[in-house]
């Protein structure tokens, strides 16, 4: 018997861990590096190879985003990050968009809804810079506008720097935030061309271990700390550091500054994809834009079928995909994502997200069309409701 095939086609929810960061975190739990593993904040000298360690690190991940190393703030992930930066805000205007991250959306229904305004998104998810107007009335000008700066589940690369142009106030102190956690490693992201203040990522979107990720807060720029209690990353982020998890965030942003330039391949890959789906497949709707988007995602909804149970037949013959998000599929809610771009829930509820990685092959995209127009026509032949609706 020949082993199932196992095609993964879901690296936004997260990306395996990179060999290379995972031997240099080996060498530092074994005490290869700093000799032992010493607290960070202590004096003596096991103490202080490890804060090196952590120097180190700030460093090679300021690169990335071409920040100083003192705008970097270590935290547990682009969750912890958002919300930082959302409950700071909590008592003022904040200005965002209905397709940001939960860890955006959630805090922000908690600590400051009256005072937020959405801002509408195209059919592609994209916003215009034009809508970010501002209210004569100061007292309904933003303290914080965030927009990430593409979108998770479809992919749709926003004009960040457009909005910062447009909402930029000295007089008001406006900071622009941006969620780069899907951006980071597949585009060039640049915290002075993007002009943003603000900016949050995990490490396991690029090989990176889950459960640290990063803050960038531009200086002169405060941000109330979320976790207080210790004076660590400067009394920004109390907490002792995780030294292994943090040097191994920098070897993955040192490893996906030199892998920028292999997205294009992937991009290739992906538009296989797309032009196999919507030749061999009819009553598909794109959910993702041919242009502006990232290179590895390609969301997709098929009429009259339920994503889930798309994804359990894909899971059968050994493909992983997601509908929507990860983090949303656990709840039978239609996409907010999806409704937010096409505010239809027959739509949302039958989108399907493949997202590709640097492992991503030719065979693989073969496989998924030798077997996914098959499964569609099954589904749709159980299936009582109509095709031809939307597409
Ligand atoms: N923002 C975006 C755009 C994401 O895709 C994710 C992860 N799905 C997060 C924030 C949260 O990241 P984490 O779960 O690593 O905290």
């Amino acid at each position: 018997m020949t082993a199932k095939k196992q095609i993964y086609l879901d690296y936004a929810a997260g990306a395996p861990l990179d060999p290379e960061v995972k031997a240099q975190m080996e060498r530092i739990s074994e005490g290869l590096v700093s000799g032992e593993f010493a607290n960070p904040s202590a004096l003596y000298a096991a103490g202080q190879r490890s804060r090196e360690l952590i120097d180190a690190a700030r460093t090679e991940v300021a690169l990335l985003i071409n920040a100083q190393p003192s705008e970097i703030i270590f935290t547990s992930g682009g969750t912890e990050s958002n919300n930082t930066v959302i409950q700071a805000f909590a008592r003022q205007v904040i200005w965002t968009t209905p397709i940001e991250h939960p860890s955006i959306l959630e805090p922000l229904r908690k600590f400051a809804r009256q005072k937020s305004r959405f801002v509408p998104v195209d059919a592609e998810g994209r916003v215009s810079p034009k809508n970010f107007y501002r209210d004569p009335n100061p007292k309904y000008c933003p303290s914080l506008v965030s927009v990430m700066l593409a979108n998770n589940e479809i992919g749709t690369i926003e004009p960040v720097r457009e909005v910062s142009m447009k909402c930029r106030s000295p007089k008001y102190k406006t900071l622009i935030h941006t969620d780069v956690t899907q951006a980071i490693g597949k585009i060039p992201v640049d915290v002075n061309e993007l002009k943003v203040d603000l900016l949050s990522f995990s490490a396991h979107k690029i090989g990176g271990p889950a459960g640290i990720g990063v803050l960038y807060v531009r200086k002169n720029a405060h941000v109330r700390p979320l976790l207080s209690g210790g004076n660590q990353e400067r009394g920004r982020r109390a907490g002792t550091e995780n030294v292994m998890l943090i040097a191994g965030l920098a070897k993955a942003a040192k490893l996906a500054r030199a892998r920028l330039v292999d997205w294009g391949k992937v991009a290739e890959f992906r538009d296989e994809l797309r032009s196999g789906i919507l030749k061999e497949i009819p009553h598909v709707i794109l959910n993702s834009p041919k242009e502006g988007c990232l290179p590895n995602i390609l969301n997709v909804s098929f009429e009259a079928i339920e994503g889930e149970a798309l994804q359990l037949m894909l899971d059968e013959v050994g493909i992983a995909v997601s509908t929507g998000s990860a983090c949303a599929s656990s709840k039978l809610e239609p996409s907010h994502v999806i409704m937010a771009t096409r505010n239809n829930a027959e739509i949302a509820h039958g989108s399907v997200r493949f997202s590709l990685g640097l492992d991503t092959t030719a065979e693989d995209i073969q496989y998924v069309m030798e077997v996914l127009p098959g499964i569609v026509k099954k589904l749709r032949d159980m299936s009582t409701v109509k095709v031809g609706k939307y597409a």
